[in-house]
């Protein structure tokens, strides 16, 4: 019996549930990810997309990343919270927004990636990868 964990946009319009272990989980501080998060940098949970089922309509954004490819962005249509994105070179994967989690006490970001952009006042804990670009 694999482990399942659930999820669920703002409004509860949108639901997701995994099984399995993230294969990594990391904070992004990219532009794009302040922007898309409203925050100072976004969380990624990476999971793999046949482990990974959704319930309910999304709306997508699609956009351009710098590497030529497209970055894919799945949010409610109702209440606009961003649920999980798709990377299209890594096919296999899809990239949640941990937040979204009905249970968040279980994960911490291994990884901090894109750190030049960082936000001047935050600061890295101790014992996790700082990386000033992203690795993937
Ligand atoms: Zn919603
Ligand atoms: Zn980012």
């Amino acid at each position: 019996m694999t482990d399942s964990r659930k999820g669920r946009c703002q409004c509860g319009a949108v639901e997701y549930e995994f099984t399995g272990s993230p294969q990594t989980i990391h904070a992004c501080h990219c532009s794009e990810c302040q922007k898309r998060s409203g925050s100072a940098f976004g969380l990624t949970m990476v999971v793999n997309r046949k482990n990974f089922t959704i319930i309910g309509q999304v709306s997508t954004y699609v956009r351009a990343a710098d590497s030529g490819q497209t970055n894919t962005s799945y949010f409610c249509p109702n209440c606009g919270n961003p649920i999980y994105g798709e990377v299209e070179r890594l096919p296999d994967i899809v990239t949640i927004r941990p937040g979204t989690l009905d249970d968040t006490s279980w994960f911490k970001p291994e990884r901090h990636q894109w750190t030049e952009s960082a936000q001047s006042w935050f600061e890295f804990p101790e014992g996790c990868e700082v990386l000033p670009k992203s690795r993937w």
